[in-house]
């Protein structure tokens, strides 16, 4: 019986009936804490037990619930083989037999006379039929009896000693409880609009459904919501960007970017026109631009950043490039170097390994403007620099920054423009979760002339053909990359391996060619000079232990091979891939897999089928899941209870557009209607909420 009508649904869910210390923690091993934990925690699935079928009725193999008493039940060890328990239980109709392998334990929990309720898929044995390891309900009270049989019955994920049985008691306690007083945060126009069921039904029919298909409508309806809640913070920190934060209004001649385009072997691809045409408007705006840039890998993504780093130049304030690894952020130094010094830009590197004085000393000159543009990594960009006059923020983001952190990474006064670049493509999903504040332009195509990659995947037999394939490439002047990640226990036995490993090669399959090696724990002068001679053509082939030390443009390189290759991600092998094929010839991706790690080699087939990276990105993410990358501490406390992305894309999409459509008309949410799910929102995704930030 509910007593006190107004009881809030975020008490502890030691609160609820039948909840004491022990269960509670239990439940928090499943991270339920609150009551609206609990009611949020869906079953994994449903079983029709609404027909309860008398056993002369049953059929063998098809699932059945029945109701019986049990005559009998004994545990029976066979001279060979597994013991077992055996039951023989009986209704009014006839008799049936059970079995529980290895599990003697089983017997104590049925004394005979006791009714109780099975569930199971029995099978014909010597004329009768036999239940194999049937789930078991004890029946006690009449209306218990109710929660578990003569009705669709929820089946919900559990932990050691918490029962489906006590699982379901609680929630239909909790929700006898507590769900008669909750107010629906959904404002009556949304759901009108999308014909959504009110909250208290929805969470009743969610956990014990009438149908089948009302708990499907049921939880698209609790998906809904919490989707509405995560996208009307990003619509709201989106219209507070575009409309309210002061931003710089930067409107170059562009003489400087003419300059630097001069200068390029080639023309801009028209796909590279236009995201330079989007990023220079909203430059010019008076608000920050927030505009995320992807494209796949090659697609020449560092060029328009380099324009529209020379744009701000030109307007006399500064850019800041802030890579997520100090490897990447000397990568990127040179690589804007070569299209940022010959204009005449005065850049400058700021990582961890420079010498205290070094740093000072381009600390102060990006203090008094001398220094125009900084890479470095997010943390050192971040914390401890002074700019004279910040214009322009690029990041290289590689899923490592989450909304809240972007939304605070610049101190008080006029913000500077921010562009996300992404090292890989992004699916959908994620466009729409984790960068669904910002604005998207991508690049779909690529320079011209790019010759279609060949990818084939082996198995180690076929490798010494692979070696056979390099050194034919190379007879005809071309390079090739060797990628061997390593792993082992400590750094200084990789050098070892990749020592030996040249070796062995020099000796072996690749003998006579000139070889060069690069790892991950060289100094960083050395490995800069190897990679140089392997540039101006002195190696043949650049063997490498890590992916990040290829980050060099060879266009004369045309194979490469990547031994134990289920070791990386997809978007990582694709963008690994990357570095060939940049030139006029003909280029071939060799992966070679273990084949015994099945999976590995089907992911592995997906880079045969397709140079895509939008597919390959998709194909990737599915495979880790979006818990990884909506995990707790990136997301800044972005977690979703009910809905998943990858499974509720429709919904999510639903969402997002009424939450752009209710931003747009109300940007606050202050009208009355709005004020629970603004609230709701906020309490969800507290560290992202805009709601009470700015003005
Ligand atoms: P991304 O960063 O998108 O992977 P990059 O900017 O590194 O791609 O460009 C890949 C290569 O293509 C570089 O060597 C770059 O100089 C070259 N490139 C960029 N734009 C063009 C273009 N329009 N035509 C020909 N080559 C280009
Ligand atoms: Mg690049």
């Amino acid at each position: 019986m509910s007593d006190t009508p107004s009881r809030d649904w975020q008490d502890s869910v030691q609160f609820v009936r039948g909840v004491g210390a022990a269960r509670a923690a239990q439940l928090a091993r499943m991270d339920i804490h609150t009551v609206r934990d609990l009611l949020l925690t869906l079953p994994r699935r449903y079983e029709d037990r609404r027909f309860l079928a008398p056993l002369r009725e049953l059929r063998p193999d098809e699932w059945s619930a029945v109701q019986v008493e049990i005559v009998k039940a004994e545990w029976m060890q066979p001279r060979f083989g597994k013991g077992y328990v055996e039951a023989v239980v009986a209704d009014r109709s006839g008799r049936a037999r059970c079995r529980w392998y290895n599990a003697q334990y089983v017997r104590d929990q049925l004394a005979p006379g006791e009714r109780v309720i099975l569930f199971g898929k029995p099978v014909l044995r010597k004329g009768g039929l036999l239940f194999e390891h049937p789930e078991i309900e004890r029946i006690r009270e009449e209306d218990d009896a109710l929660l578990h049989a003569g009705r669709i019955v929820p089946v919900y994920p559990l932990t050691e000693n918490l029962g489906q049985r006590a699982m379901r008691r609680i929630v239909a306690a909790a929700l006898e409880t507590y769900v008669p007083s909750l107010s629906d945060p959904l404002p009556a126009a949304t759901r009108e609009r999308w014909k959504m069921p009110e909250l208290r039904e929805a969470l009743r029919q969610a956990h014990f459904p009438a149908a089948r298909a009302d708990a499907v409508r049921a939880r698209e309806r609790l998906v809904f919501e919490e989707f509405l809640c995560m996208q009307l913070v990003l619509a709201a920190r989106k219209h507070q960007t575009e409309h309210e934060i002061k931003g710089r209004s930067l409107q170059p001649t562009g003489a400087l970017r003419e300059k630097l385009l001069a200068a390029l072997p080639f023309e801009l691809t028209a796909a590279q026109w236009a995201a330079l045409a989007e990023i220079r408007t909203d430059m010019a705006r008076p608000h920050p631009m927030h505009r995320l840039l992807q494209g796949d890998v090659g697609s020449g993504k560092t060029v328009v950043a380099a324009c529209a780093a020379a744009d701000a130049i030109e307007c006399g304030t500064q850019v800041a490039v802030m890579a997520p690894t100090e490897l990447l952020a000397r990568q990127h130094v040179k690589t804007l170097e070569t299209f940022l010094k010959p204009i005449g830009i005065r850049l400058a590197l700021l990582v961890g390994s420079l010498d205290p004085k070094e740093k000072t000393s381009i600390r102060a000159a990006l203090s008094d403007g001398r220094v125009q543009l900084v890479v470095g990594t997010h943390a050192l960009i971040q914390e401890r620099v002074v700019f004279k006059d910040l214009g322009l923020v690029v990041i290289d983001e590689q899923h490592k920054f989450g909304v809240e952190q972007r939304g605070r990474l610049y101190g008080k006064g006029p913000q500077p423009d921010v562009l996300v670049m992404t090292a890989t493509p992004i699916p959908r999903t994620l466009a729409m979760t984790w960068y669904g504040d910002l604005d998207v332009t991508t690049i779909r195509e690529l320079p011209r002339g790019r010759q279609p990659i060949i990818t084939r995947v082996i198995g180690e037999r076929l490798l010494p053909k692979a070696y056979d394939f390099i050194r034919a490439q190379v007879a005809k002047g071309r390079q090739a990359y060797l990628v061997y990640p390593l792993v082992s226990e400590s750094e200084q036995s990789d050098v070892k391996a990749a020592t030996a490993m040249i070796e062995e090669l020099r000796a072996g399959p690749l003998a006579g060619l000139r070889l060069g090696l690069v790892h991950g724990q060289m100094p960083g002068d050395l490995r800069d000079r190897t990679m140089e001679r392997f540039r101006v053509g002195e190696y043949d082939v650049l063997v490498s232990t890590t992916v990040i030390e290829v980050g060099v443009d060879v266009p004369n390189a045309t194979v490469m091979l990547v031994e134990n290759a289920e070791r990386f991600g997809l978007a990582q092998l694709h963008q690994l891939r990357g570095r060939i094929g940049r030139g006029m010839h003909k280029s071939y991706c060799i992966l070679q897999g273990h084949p015994n790690t099945r999976d590995a080699w089907k992911r592995l087939k997906v880079l045969e089928e397709t140079t895509d990276g939008f597919r390959i990105a998709e194909e990737d993410f599915k495979i880790r899941g979006m818990g990884n990358l909506l995990g707790r501490e990136q997301s800044g406390g972005v977690v979703l209870r009910v809905a998943d992305p990858y499974r509720d894309t429709a919904i999510l999409e639903q969402a997002r557009q009424e939450a752009f459509r209710l931003i747009a008309a109300d940007p606050r949410l202050r009208e009355s209607d709005h004020a629970a799910i603004r609230e709701q929102a906020r309490s969800l995704f507290r560290a992202a909420s805009p709601f009470v930030k700015v003005g």
